[in-house]
């Protein structure tokens, strides 16, 4: 069983003329579900005077309107528990994920037991994938406290792997587990993948040595598709990072990287993307940076018909080397955390890419955005590496310029701290700051 390359070879490899065929055939039916049993899309629909049958090809769906966790919140709230997104009674529903919400309102992800497990293969499929195998020890270390990553653990069990129910815990217990257990992958965010292996350094633990780690799955940063970002994290772990994409409003993670590592693989038999420019709403052109959208094409608790995601990124559609035909994606940012300085999109994993490739820095940083005669700025803060003693002005000098090469753009100012002077991210690192008025993004 562990020789085999695919966790679903049929799926997977399909030819695109094949997929797009499935894809436009489960959409049919999942676009007649929501009309005929979601109140919120039937009326969505009517207003936007479109129908089930006038969706004659996949492009079609470009006729129907879009949604986004805006709209999400106000309709689960209109009809608590689940709202009128659903297309089923809530005595089908057996799993609900609540998304923290940075307004207090927490939405939640419906799924009934066939969604549930549907995710839980899709999962198997993107561990199998990141090269997880039965004779794995597998820890999970994410939140299970109404987290929709929490019960990916069983897309690992089912898989095969022996799977530790860790849980979102304290970084000594975490390295405790890692020592005692000696597993063999793990699955955190990229800024505590490198806290984590900091601290066990710290403890007098060598990641790389004494410890049984390698491979480490990361989500929730764009980090993990940073080369630099990467390569860092794998030189203090002696480990092989792949980068995971989730959205909670669907699936725990959607895509993951394969072997090859060059974009993540979305379950296109799951989900519809498009890519838009978030202004006009327009398709942008193949290949090209724009906002995310998915649509899902199984999922019944609560059908997502073009849900925005307010990620922006790009889609390759050419077959991958390892032979998947799923279309790669490569996130770039949140649109929430883009500025826009002098006309040019700056994304905090721009700076970040500039910073982990420069040997003189620590690879920390901190973005601030200021606003100046109405138009946006953005400071700069990063640490020297250890040992290095260049003047402060000459490595800012350095920074600013090597900012200016990869973006377009310079920072109005750039501070050199010492090593150490920033703060380290446990989980999710904060890494923009925006001290513009009322933190508009004009
Ligand atoms: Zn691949």
């Amino acid at each position: 069983m562990s020789t085999r390359k695919f966790w679903n070879e049929e799926i997977e490899t399909i030819s695109r003329k094949d997929l797009e065929n499935y894809q436009y055939h489960m959409l049919l039916e999942h676009l007649t579900l929501a009309y005929e049993k979601s109140q919120y899309y039937r009326e969505s629909f009517d207003k936007a005077g479109v129908k089930p049958s006038n969706f004659r090809k996949l492009s079609d769906i470009s006729k129907f309107p879009f949604v986004n966790k805006h709209i999400e919140r106000e309709r689960q709230q209109s009809k608590p528990l689940l709202g009128d997104m659903t297309a089923v009674a809530e005595e089908e529903v057996v799993f609900v994920s609540a998304s923290s919400g940075s307004t207090g309102v927490p939405t939640l992800s419906p799924f009934t037991k066939k969604d549930f497990e549907e995710f839980q293969d899709v999962q198997s499929r993107l561990f199998w994938a990141a090269g997880m195998r039965p004779n794995d020890r597998y820890v999970h270390a994410l939140n299970f406290t109404l987290f929709v990553g929490g019960p990916d653990v069983i897309g690992a069990q089912n898989l095969g792997a022996l799977c530790i129910w860790a849980g979102a815990i304290p970084s000594d217990r975490l390295l405790f587990i890692l020592k005692e257990f000696q597993p063999t992958v793990i699955w955190t965010t990229p800024s505590y993948a490198w806290y984590l292996g900091e601290t066990a350094r710290k403890q007098g633990i060598d990641p790389a040595k004494d410890l049984s780690i390698n491979k480490i799955i990361v989500a929730g940063e764009p980090g993990g598709s940073i080369e630099a970002t990467r390569q860092a994290i794998e030189e203090l772990w002696e480990a092989k990072v792949y980068d995971f994409y989730g959205i909670s409003d669907i699936f725990g993670a959607c895509a993951g990287m394969c072997s090859e590592r060059n974009g993540l693989h979305l379950a296109e038999d799951h989900i519809l993307v498009e890519v838009i420019n978030p202004d006009t709403l327009e398709p942008v052109a193949e290949g090209e940076r724009g906002e995310l959208v998915f649509t899902t094409l199984r999922k019944t608790a609560r059908p997502m018909i073009r849900f925005r995601t307010g990620d922006i990124g790009t889609v390759n559609k050419e077959k991958c080397a390892c032979g998947r035909t799923h279309v790669r994606i490569n996130i770039t940012g949140r649109l929430d955390d883009m500025l826009i300085v002098s006309g040019v999109n700056v994304f905090p994993s721009d700076i970040e890419y500039v910073v982990r490739n420069m040997e003189e820095l620590s690879g920390e940083y901190r973005i601030t955005a200021i606003s100046e005669n109405f138009t946006t700025k953005f400071k700069l803060e990063v640490e020297r590496a250890l040992g290095n003693h260049e003047p402060k002005d000459v490595l800012a000098e350095k920074v600013s310029a090597k900012i200016k090469t990869r973006i377009g753009v310079k920072p109005k100012e750039v501070i050199i701290l010492d090593n150490g002077e920033l703060p380290r991210a446990t989980h999710k690192a904060k890494r923009l700051i925006d001290e513009r008025n009322g933190g508009s993004y004009a």
